[in-house]
């Protein structure tokens, strides 16, 4: 292996966004068999927005006013809704995030409680919306289960675009031999429409944030080279266990830290075009 070729490949890659953290990580890129990408701001744009929600006006304040204290993307687009709406938040008594789940929180004395339905099954709330949560779920949504003082009081769907280049990215990568496999803490149902969106056929879904990394070994076990593509920070032991790590460039600090190469922007097509890039340069070594 020639180090100018190298220092060329990774020279020329960075030119077009693609930021490579040594040379070795060029070398190894060509000999991917399988993609892992993460969905929320990997895939789609991580933008969320509110689209449908039923419940009254007092559930739409205890919704924000528990929302507010979350730093999750959903928890972002909920409390922009409600501002919109003029609604005004109260400010929480006690705050807790369950990974995977939702949020608990007191607002005004009362117990708040957002998130999906296996958080509603753990605090014995009774829910009859299955036809509802189908339907949101079905067209791509998030839908979250609303109850106060142990009583369902609505629900609150939420929705993120895919972004416009990841069908053709998806398309490239599948042209080059890659299985594409997308990994989600978001229920199957939601999942599935956003992968079908995008010609991705193999969707691991409902996985909890310290399970990511677990995933990608399973596909390492079967032995293969596999690359991980994420933004949050619960990707980065995923990223940092794969034989490569790709961080989206307008993701956090700790994802682009644990990987070994960022794409700038986010856009997807520099994936593909790392893989063309680091096939060229081994081309060349040998
Ligand atoms: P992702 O991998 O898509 O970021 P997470 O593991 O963060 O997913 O969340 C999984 C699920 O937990 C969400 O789809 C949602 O149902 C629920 N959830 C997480 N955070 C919140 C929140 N702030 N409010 C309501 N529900 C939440
Ligand atoms: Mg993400």
């Amino acid at each position: 292996a020639t180090p100018t070729s190298i220092m060329v490949g990774t020279g020329k890659s960075a030119e077009t966004g693609i930021l490579f953290k040594g040379g070795e990580h060029l070398e190894r890129t060509h000999q991917l068999d399988a993609i892992i990408m993460d969905k929320t701001g990997t895939i789609t744009k991580g933008k969320p927005e509110v689209t449908d929600f039923t419940g009254d006006t007092d559930t739409l304040r205890l919704l924000a006013s528990a929302e507010k204290g979350s730093e999750h993307p959903l928890a972002e687009a909920i409390v922009a809704y409600a501002t919109e709406q003029d609604v005004e938040m109260t400010e929480a008594e006690a705050f807790e995030a369950v990974p995977g789940q939702g949020i608990k929180a007191a607002i005004a004395g009362k117990e708040v409680l957002v998130g999906n339905r296996k958080l509603m099954n753990e605090h014995d709330v009774h829910v009859d919306a299955d036809a509802d949560m189908e339907g949101l779920e079905a067209d791509g949504k998030t839908a979250m289960l609303i109850a106060v003082n142990g009583e369902h009081r609505g629900i609150v769907a939420v929705a993120d675009t895919v972004k416009d280049t990841a069908s053709e990215a998806i398309k490239q990568l599948h042209d080059q031999g890659l299985e594409v496999v997308m990994l989600t803490g978001d229920n199957e149902r939601t999942a599935q429409a956003i992968a079908r969106q995008v010609g991705i056929d193999q969707v691991i879904a409902q996985v909890l944030p310290e399970e990511k990394a677990d995933k990608v070994k399973e596909v390492q076990m079967q032995d293969k080279k596999v690359a991980m593509v994420g933004d949050g920070i619960n990707d980065a032991p995923a990223l940092a266990v794969a034989d490569i790590g790709i961080a989206i460039g307008t993701g956090t600090e700790v994802a682009i830290e644990a990987a070994d190469v960022t794409i700038l922007g986010g856009e997807l097509l520099l994936i593909p075009k790392a893989i063309k890039a680091s096939k060229a340069t081994i081309r060349n070594i040998r």
